[in-house]
């Protein structure tokens, strides 16, 4: 599966921990990031990450072009709902287009350890399959 991982900065060292946890669960998957997330986690981890340009300064819409193209089957964004983001109009994108086309989307660590349990256990299904077109 293609997993997006992105966290504003008060809430990377919640997705460092969360990598740590579901190393091996995630080396089995293809993992992309927002810039400054997958340097991080990929320093902590040793995984493989497919980086995207950091989130404010496009890697958000980047990712969110990859969701309107159902190339991504999970997505886990740590967001900060208490500081104020530049890049709040890409943020929205990205969440909406999650919504457009029901790719499972975690936004905060509670979620995202649920999903990546799912994910450790191969027991992610699959989402309207109406709408994504790719088998996950
Ligand atoms: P970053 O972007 O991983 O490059 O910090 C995250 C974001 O704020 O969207």
């Amino acid at each position: 599966m293609r997993v997006a991982l992105i966290a504003h900065d008060k809430k990377k060292p919640e997705m460092i921990g969360l990598a740590i946890k579901y190393k091996n669960a995630l080396s089995q998957h293809e993992i992309y990031a927002t810039g400054t997330t997958g340097k991080l986690v990929a320093n902590a981890t040793g995984l493989t990450i497919t980086c995207k340009k950091s989130g404010p300064l496009g890697g958000d819409q980047e990712i969110g072009s990859m969701i309107a193209n159902n190339a991504l089957d999970l997505v886990i964004f740590l967001r900060d709902p208490l500081s104020a983001q530049p890049h709040e109009p890409d943020i929205s994108a990205l969440l909406r287009l999650c919504d457009v086309t029901a790719t499972p989307l975690a936004t905060n660590v509670a979620s995202a350890e649920i999903m990546l349990t799912a994910l450790d256990r191969n027991e992610i299904p699959l989402m309207n399959p109406n709408i994504k077109k790719k088998a996950i």
